[in-house]
């Protein structure tokens, strides 16, 4: 342990709650490994469904329990529509959550700390109910964050009749850049209702963390500091790909889908540096047949190399035969180890979605991005990528809102091989380091974690 760690009380026990969703179990977990690894014991929270099917590493040094979200044999495509998966989550969720707690406590294991994600807001009346601190850990970006903070206060009325955005700490944004659940007003009701409803409560919380470093949202962050006890402690990929500092963490540990890494090792280790497209969507963002076509044509026509992750439930999208007339060029998986792909030397360039976690990915690796946000917030990261930070090109969509073969291709080249693209790729190289010197002992998202630890934890 660094000199600035605090002293923690030696049973100090957290909970770990994220919402039932790859790209948010693993920023808390890492974050419950950097708790674990400044001496706090630290328990996950899945729901019963991902439980049974989910993928563990054995090795992982936190304890995982399940509490029903109402939909135990199928989660969320159980679930008649997004708005009967929240409500039942919360319902079912909320006694079930009580009942771990008290079901801890008896075996002598009680909990200090409930850390949730504020997509699930009843969380903290369940924390409030035990007398344990309640802290809310944000998985999407502080700018975004603020956006539906104003939408939650009224201060941004919507629908909008305006065509740009003035928020404090925030660049000028136009309305197509906002998230999409502000900028489409009523589209996603239910997602809609709950990224609002993140601060319904908020300001009874004991801190507010957020999963990026300080240096990638300064203004809004400070901004922001104002409202709440906050922290940036990211970026939260494993030590292994940043400071190193905790032991064997190579992998999130938590595995939604079966990723296919042999395969994918093996044919990256067989091509030139620098020289191939990693393609992939997220988790859960799903394309229209019209899209899915125009990428496929867009890496045909790029004639650079492809590794596409298209997951099986997308797989029927893809033009026929495209798999075998691309063989010479492409592989598709149905999932990969992101990370094992995208700090190969084979890997030059990211077609991404633009969903935080594989944001951050790319940025802690170096690796320049053709930005293809499809929804929510994956609109304003893009914006930020390709404006902000520029550390990469959002490929055009047209009028309707597709982005076509042409503007793929042009994208794509322009990356692996234009002016802009070696602009790109130096700044993909500074915010590398800023990113590891964020999390390495004594940077500004270390700092924030030793505060939060020794504020909730010390004795
Ligand atoms: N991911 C992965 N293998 C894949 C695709 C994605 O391990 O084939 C991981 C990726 O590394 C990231 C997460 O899944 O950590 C996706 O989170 P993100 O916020 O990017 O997107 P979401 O799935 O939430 O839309």
């Amino acid at each position: 342990m660094g000199e600035t760690d605090p002293k923690i009380a030696s049973n100090a026990h957290v909970l770990i709650l994220p919402y039932t969703a790859q790209g948010h179990i693993n920023p808390m977990l890492q974050f419950a490994k950097r708790l674990v690894s400044k001496g706090l014991k630290a328990t996950l929270v899945t729901s019963t469904f991902i439980s049974k099917s989910m993928l563990v590493d054995p090795n992982t040094p936190i304890d995982i329990q399940s509490i029903s979200d109402g939909f135990d044999e199928g989660g969320f495509a159980q679930a008649e529509s997004s708005e009967d998966y929240l409500a039942t989550f919360q319902k079912v969720g909320s006694p079930s959550l009580a009942t771990l707690m008290k079901k801890l406590g008896e075996i002598g294991r009680p909990v200090h700390a409930l850390i949730y994600d504020p997509f699930l807001p009843w969380a903290l009346d369940v924390a409030k109910q035990f007398g344990v601190a309640g802290v809310a850990f944000f998985t999407q970006s502080c700018a975004v964050n603020s956006i539906y903070y104003h939408v939650h206060k009224g201060l941004l009325q919507l629908p909008l009749s305006v065509s740009n955005v003035s928020l404090p700490g925030l660049p000028e944004l136009q309305v197509s850049e906002l998230p999409s659940y502000v900028s489409l007003y009523g589209s996603y009701p239910a997602f809609f209702d709950m990224v609002v409803n993140q601060f319904s409560n908020l300001d009874l919380v004991d801190w507010v963390l957020f999963d990026d470093f300080y240096e990638l949202e300064t203004e809004v962050v400070d901004w922001m500091s104002k409202l709440w006890k906050l922290g940036t402690i990211g970026p939260t990929l494993p030590s292994m790909y940043l400071d190193k500092r905790l032991e064997d963490d190579k992998d999130y540990g938590v595995n939604l889908f079966k990723p296919d890494t042999g395969t994918c090792m093996s044919w990256l280790d067989g091509k030139p540096k620098v020289s191939v497209v990693y393609v992939s969507f997220g988790s859960m963002a799903e394309l229209d047949v019209e899209q899915t076509r125009e990428i496929a044509w867009g890496l045909k026509r790029s004639r650079c190399y492809f590794l596409w992750v298209v997951r099986e439930s997308e797989e029927a999208k893809l033009p026929t035969k495209f798999m075998e007339e691309t063989s010479e060029k492409g592989l598709v998986v149905r999932w990969c180890s992101q990370l094992e792909v995208l700090s190969h030397e084979s890997v030059g360039c990211f077609l991404t979605h633009c969903g935080l976690n594989s944001v951050m990915e790319a940025m802690c690796l170096g690796i320049p991005m053709v930005a293809v946000p499809q929804w929510t917030d994956q609109i304003t990261n893009a914006k930020f990528v390709e404006d902000i930070w520029e550390v990469g090109i959002k490929a055009q969509p047209d009028e309707k809102g597709i982005v076509k073969s042409q503007a793929i291709e042009l994208s794509i080249k322009e990356i692996m091989g234009g002016e802009k693209g070696k602009e790109i790729k130096k700044n993909a190289n500074k915010w590398k380091n800023l990113a590891r010197e964020a999390i390495d002992e004594g940077g500004s998202s270390d700092k924030h974690i030793n505060q939060f630890v020794a504020d909730l934890f010390a004795k």
